[in-house]
């Protein structure tokens, strides 16, 4: 038996142990990545704007946040499969066997991207799937790239190819592009830059890497094939809320709502950082959230 047991262990749920082992809180983090960090582990850019620490990407402040904890005592699982919650009884079932029990949980599990769900998604992940313009654009230097997306991310990311690319062309979905004016004025001027709107991929092509995408048109009449060598896909974010589905109240999203203390529906159960957030994601509002979760959750227990 746990005091508390925290899912997740991105800035919210890393900041919510360092502080609920301040407190004298018995703790258990469990982490399904191995590695802790969360969306910092995708941050390539420098993170300026959290106060107090200027970091050259989410890396480097992710490596400040564990030094920090590493002198806790609280006990983090990296790795773990969660086969099934239930929060009223604040009980967890892991994939491995094991069962926990704790007077609180916290769920602190972030945001995932959204994925098309289409076929070759999956299986070109690392052989022509472009993970970050920033990252990864001097690998596709010279090649021609397709970027799915119609918001300020995909309009960043096709700018960025572009720089190296001969070719960069910009599925969109919708008729007009979601980004900021400054991008989408670059965007439609740029000599590298072409953009399809009201159009759809259906499926990435290729064998050993991606070869083509075959694209539907808005206005045309079939489907047809581009040849490219890479695919970056920027579509939003959605909430990894869908483990406890039915057992609390989310938005029509799927993000989890909370109190001014970020408590959810269930007594003792807390929500902290973007899986509770859908207005204002930030690393500062993660990591307030978790010591405010903690403080509640010692103040209750009267620790
Ligand atoms: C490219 C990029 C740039 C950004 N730049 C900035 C910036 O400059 N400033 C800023 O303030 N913010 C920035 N952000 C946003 C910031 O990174 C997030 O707001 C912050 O990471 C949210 O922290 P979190 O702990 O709530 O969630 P996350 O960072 O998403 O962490 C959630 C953790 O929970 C784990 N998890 C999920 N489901 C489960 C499960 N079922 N079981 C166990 N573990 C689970 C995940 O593996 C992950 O480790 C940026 C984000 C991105 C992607």
């Amino acid at each position: 038996m746990h005091d508390v047991i925290i899912i997740g262990a991105g800035p919210a749920g890393l900041s919510a142990a360092r502080w609920c082992d301040e407190l004298g809180l018995d703790t258990l983090v469990l982490e399904q990545a191995e590695e802790v960090g969360g969306q910092l582990l995708s941050v390539y850019n420098p993170i300026e704007n959290y106060l107090g620490v200027l970091a050259k990407n989410g890396g480097e402040l992710r490596d400040l946040f564990v030094a920090q904890t590493q002198a806790s005592d609280f006990d983090l699982w990296t790795n773990v499969e969660i086969e099934n919650v239930d929060l009223k009884a604040r009980r967890v079932a892991l994939r491995s066997g094991e069962e926990l029990q704790s007077i609180a949980i916290i769920i602190a599990t972030g945001l995932r991207r959204r994925r098309l769900g289409i076929p070759g998604e999956t299986e070109f992940s690392g052989r022509g799937i472009i993970e970050s313009a920033t990252r990864d654009r001097e690998q596709f230097a010279g090649k021609d790239v397709c970027v799915i997306g119609g918001g300020d991310a995909a309009a960043e990311n096709a700018l960025l190819l572009a720089e190296v690319c001969p070719t960069v062309t910009l599925v969109n979905r919708g008729r007009k592009m979601r980004a900021r004016r400054e991008f989408t004025e670059q965007l439609h001027t740029h000599h590298c830059i072409t953009v399809f709107p009201e159009s759809r991929v259906l499926r990435i092509l290729g064998t050993d890497a991606i070869e083509a995408v075959e694209i539907e048109r808005g206005g045309a009449l079939k489907p047809f094939q581009m040849a490219v060598q890479g695919v970056l896909v920027r579509i939003g974010w959605e909430p990894n809320s869908d483990f406890i589905r039915g057992q609390l109240e989310l938005d029509e999203k799927g993000y989890v709502v909370v109190g001014a203390y970020h408590e959810t529906s269930v007594a003792n159960v807390f929500a902290i950082g973007d899986v509770a957030n859908p207005l204002a994601p930030t690393i500062a509002g993660a990591v307030g959230a978790g010591a405010t979760a903690a403080k509640v959750i010692a103040a209750r227990l009267q620790k």
